[in-house]
């Protein structure tokens, strides 16, 4: 690429977005380069466009002026970079002002929106238009987008999101705007609902890619049912967790459960309750310190597990019982299972306040309280509770919000493989982690979430300590060990942070690779496009 002018590209873009939206002070640029993985990286400047014609001007000045562009949606690529490029001196392209939902339609079940619309924004718009649909969400926070999560892959509480994502517009790197599926045909009653179209289904060329800044999509919704459910498992020993996994993975083999079950080790579940359970016990007046080891104390009473699982339900008002009777003797002798509803949550409530007396009950009272906002995923509803579990390592009860992560002293990076839902691999996965882990003296966190009946895709949590002088770079180095042992097993991730997408794409001899680098010359000539991104290095 040539050197970039990135003084004359600057002075074109407040032509065409305005001053105010060109964004180059120092303490401007800090808010961006802040990043929870604890990268450091310069920026050379952000763009805030309100409209693709803006966005494909910005493109056309970056490929005049050989600027390196970094599109972000919501920004929220936490663990992964943030907003980060994966190339230093880059520009971000933050879409967060192009926040128009053009429709929901709910016969149809789908939503058009542009990148900047945030879970929160969607849920807010379906609640007030009182629309019988349910969205995917996913666990990361309310503010988290739609369009950046589905191009990075991400997995909801009940699906995989990437096949969500349909019609898409897109502003490739050589200026033209494209639309992907049968959008392309004006008038196409079909684009929303059909996402092949026809000819080349390109859309998945979008994600997970480098080739242009996606400037709006449809995402795909779900039907509302009449129940939503919970079945929650609790593992206590943990040589059966192969025989766990193999009989979960049979229960959706056999479509008793069609959705995802998300499975976490203890330690896992640990830093996502104990924070909740924390905020519960100070809204009872406890004074922080005390809540922090009260919160600890009530989790290993109630949550003696080695490993967990929850399973979402959709389903009919009398699917239920007959769903959690099969769970429930398919999995006897190897799980606890229990189940949640609407009405059991609040029965629950009410009992367990009545017998407050009794120690015991007021530590189910209490549990009941934490796992309110992660049973509210499975109506649909985002929440920032699992935020907490970023800090809680590091530093337990500090306040923790979506706008502060990057900034906090808790670290985190992730490492995500897929590995074949058979009992065997997730043993397998477990050792490498806790081997790799040991030696680093880390804690593993680990999550599994059942993407299908064939594929887990998991979610390795290295928590550390901003502050402690090296720890960053030892972080980094424990999660390339992994991420290396993952490879050697075949259990390939599935997304990378900034800085690892050269383990994913070095052998030279890869077809696979180069065919990509094609696509790029074609699509993005001049190199603009987020360079490095799922891309081998040129
Ligand atoms: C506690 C916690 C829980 C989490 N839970 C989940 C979870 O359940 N599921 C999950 O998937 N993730 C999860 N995450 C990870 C992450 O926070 C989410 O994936 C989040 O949705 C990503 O941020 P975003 O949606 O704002 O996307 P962005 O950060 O905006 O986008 C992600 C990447 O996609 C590319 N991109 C974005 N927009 C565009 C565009 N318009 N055109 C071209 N390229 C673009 C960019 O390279 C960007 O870096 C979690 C993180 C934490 C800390």
């Amino acid at each position: 690429m040539k050197k970039p002018d990135v003084g004359a590209a600057l002075t074109q873009w407040r032509d065409v977005i305005g001053a105010g939206h060109v964004l180059t002070a120092a303490d401007q640029l800090a808010e961006y380069e802040a990043a929870l993985c604890g990268t450091e990286r310069a920026v050379a400047g952000v763009l805030r466009p309100d409209s693709t014609e803006a966005v494909q001007r910005i493109v056309e000045i970056a490929r005049v002026c050989h600027v390196p562009l970094y599109p972000v949606s919501g920004g929220r690529n936490w663990g992964l970079g943030s907003r980060l490029p994966v190339q230093a001196d880059s520009v971000i392209v933050d879409l967060g002002r192009m926040n128009r939902i053009h429709e929901v339609n709910a016969v149809r079940c789908y939503a058009e929106v542009e990148p900047g619309v945030t879970q929160q924004q969607l849920y807010e718009y379906i609640q007030a238009h009182d629309l019988p649909v349910c969205m995917n969400v996913t666990g990361s926070s309310r503010d988290a987008s739609l369009i950046g999560n589905a191009l990075e892959r991400g997995v909801g509480y009940f699906d995989s999101k990437h096949h969500e994502l349909c019609n898409v517009e897109v502003v490739l790197g050589n200026g033209k705007v494209v639309r992907t599926g049968f959008g392309h045909y004006p008038g196409a009653q079909t684009g929303a609902i059909c996402p092949t179209g026809v000819g080349p289904d390109i859309t998945g060329l979008f994600s997970q890619s480098n080739f242009g800044i996606v400037t709006r999509a449809v995402i795909r919704l779900l039907p509302e049912t009449e129940m939503h459910a919970a079945i929650v498992c609790q593992l206590d020993e943990d040589d059966m967790f192969s025989s766990f996994i193999d009989a979960l993975a049979d229960l959706r083999r056999d479509g008793v459960v069609r959705t995802a079950a998300h499975i976490v080790n203890r330690e896992r579940s640990r830093i996502s309750v104990c924070p909740m359970l924390f905020e519960y016990l100070i809204g009872q007046g406890m004074d922080p310190a005390r809540a922090v080891q009260e919160a600890e104390e009530i989790f290993r009473m109630e949550s003696p597990g080695a490993w967990g699982a929850v399973i979402p339900l959709r389903t009919s008002r009398k699917g239920v019982l007959p769903v959690c009777a099969e769970v429930h003797k398919r999995l006897k002798g190897l799980a606890r299972v229990q189940w949640v509803t609407d009405r059991l949550m609040r029965a629950g409530t009410v009992a367990t306040r009545l017998l407050g007396v009794l120690p015991s009950m007021r530590r189910k009272h209490a549990m009941l309280a934490a796992i309110r906002p992660f049973y509210g995923m499975t109506k649909g509803i985002p929440t920032d509770a699992a935020l907490a579990s970023v800090a809680w390592p590091v530093q337990p009860g500090a306040p923790v919000s979506s706008d502060a992560l990057d900034r906090g002293d808790a670290g985190l990076l992730y490492c995500l493989p897929v590995i074949p839902m058979e009992g065997r691999c997730a043993v397998r996965l477990k050792e490498l982690v806790h081997e790799v882990f040991a030696e680093y003296a880390f804690t593993p966190y680990i999550s599994m979430n059942m993407m299908s009946a064939q594929a887990l895709e998991c979610v390795i949590n290295l928590a550390y300590d901003k502050r402690l002088p090296g720890e960053a770079e030892r972080a980094d180095e424990c999660i390339r060990r992994l991420f290396d042992a993952c490879m050697q097993n075949g259990f390939i991730p599935y997304r990378a942070h900034i800085n690892h997408m050269g383990l994913l794409c070095s052998d030279e001899d890869d077809t696979f690779w180069q065919t990509i680098r094609e696509i790029k010359a074609l699509f993005d000539p001049a190199g603009i496009i987020a360079p490095g991104r799922y891309q081998p290095p040129s």
